[in-house]
Formats: structure tokens, C-alpha cells, sequence
């Protein structure tokens, strides 16, 4: 099989797990299974079509995935109705939902981190099937390995450190592909994938400018119904 970045690869290393016996767990201990355990993970960093189309191949494979959705990001809002549904969906589907949480500048200037991270995932289980575990969205180094009291950490050392981490961070491997690193694997793994390299596939850079052209689209609409006289400018963007 070609180790490349595409669906069909994507279901290949899936597969290649399933094979290895590898049950797929979730990071709040519900879905136990007996075995090596495989924490499947989907940061959601640019688009949740994307993650919903992840979202729907796993479950055609009959696997059960964590999708961590950004509390705040510049590609879409979670507070977004269509965004809501889209997440919904993925909860329909049988995966887990959390908080991909960024709290780089509030915890700089001094939110305490537990207090801020337990009452956003309050707020946003008010309207979302939200899960209490958080994945860090590119975490300093001070706060990996953490534990908290009052929810799960997919960098907490059960998760991260004394287990097999796999990334495809960044479309870089690091070294060896997935389905290679699942065949070397002595035990438990935790899997993070990013849905928008396998579904834009070997065109991510178009997939990247379209993400981007529909971003300033979205901003485009905003202004002309918020501030009309600077919404009808041609700002020199793509309409
Ligand atoms: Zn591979
Ligand atoms: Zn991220």
C-alpha cells in the first residue's frame, strides 16, 4: 500500500489497527475494551465538513473516534448554527466530542488553567454533546504531562507520554507512517490525525486556499450586513 496522505491510505491504517487487535477508546474511560487499546483522536483545527466526512469513514469501519472541536478559530465558529449541527452529527455517528481548547493568551495573562478549561466546558456543553476531556491546541511545553481534577487531558501521561503517540501534525510523520508505527507498536497508542490532510489529500494547497477563500467570503457577508459602507468596498479579495 502507498503511505500517502489520502482516504483510501487513511482507511488502510485504520484497518492495519483493527488487524493488530487494537480496541478503540475513548479519553473518559466509557468505551472499555478488553486488550490494547488505540485512543483514535481528530483535532479539528480548519474545517468541520471535513471532520464530519472523517467522522463518517470511521464509522463505516465500525470505529469510535474523539473529534476536539477549537473554541475559538479563525476558519469557523462553534457558536456557528451550521457548525452546531455539524458537530451534532459527528456525535450521531458515535464519537465523542471535546473541547480543542486554546489557552495560550488567556492563561498568560492570568486565567488560572483548570478554572478557565472546567468553565468553558460548562459553557459549551450547554448547547453541544461535549465530553469532559480537552485536547490542548499547540500546547506550551509547561502544560503537557499535566493532570486535572476535573477533566481528562489527551496529554495527561496515560495518553501521551507512557503510551505510543502518533501524529500527523503539520503532514509530517516524523519518521514512519502510521501504518508502520501501529505494526512496531508494543502497546497501547494514542492516534491523532488531522481530518483536513486526508480529505484534501494530495491537493491540500487548494484545499488551503479554498478554506481561505471561504473565510474571507464569510468575512465579506459580515461586513456588508454590519457596516455596509465598508461591506460594498472591494477589498480586493476573491468574492
Ligand atoms: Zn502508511
Ligand atoms: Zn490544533
Amino acid at each position: 500500500m502507498a503511505c500517502d496522505f489520502s482516504i483510501k491510505h487513511y482507511e488502510e491504517i485504520l484497518e492495519t489497527a483493527k488487524r493488530l487487535g487494537y480496541g478503540f477508546c475513548d479519553f473518559t474511560g466509557k468505551r472499555r475494551t478488553p486488550g490494547k487499546k488505540l485512543y483514535l483522536r481528530h483535532d479539528v483545527d480548519l474545517s468541520l465538513a471535513m471532520a464530519l466526512e472523517i467522522a463518517r469513514v470511521d464509522h463505516a469501519l465500525g470505529v469510535s473516534s474523539t473529534f476536539f472541536v477549537l473554541n475559538e478559530c479563525d476558519f469557523y465558529s462553534i457558536l456557528d448554527g451550521e457548525t452546531i449541527d455539524q458537530v451534532k452529527s459527528i456525535s450521531d455517528l458515535g464519537h465523542d466530542v471535546g473541547l480543542h481548547i486554546d489557552v495560550r493568551d488567556t492563561v498568560s495573562r492570568g486565567a488560572d488553567l483548570e478554572e478557565f478549561v472546567s468553565r468553558s466546558i460548562e459553557l459549551f456543553k450547554t448547547f453541544l454533546p461535549v465530553e469532559d476531556v480537552v485536547a490542548f491546541h499547540i500546547p506550551d511545553p509547561e502544560i503537557l504531562h499535566l493532570e486535572f481534577r476535573r477533566f481528562s487531558c489527551t496529554y495527561e501521561p496515560r495518553f501521551f507520554s507512557n503510551i505510543e503517540y502518533i501524529s500527523d501534525s503539520a503532514r509530517n510523520w516524523r519518521g514512519e507512517c502510521a501504518c508502520s508505527r501501529l505494526e512496531r507498536a508494543k502497546g497501547d497508542v494514542q492516534l491523532l490525525l488531522h481530518p483536513f490532510w486526508w480529505v484534501a489529500g494530495s491537493d491540500f494547497m487548494s484545499a488551503g486556499a479554498s478554506v481561505l477563500a471561504d473565510e474571507i467570503r464569510h468575512t465579506k457577508l459580515v461586513l456588508a450586513k454590519n457596516a455596509p459602507p465598508i461591506g460594498v468596498l472591494d477589498i480586493g479579495a476573491e468574492a
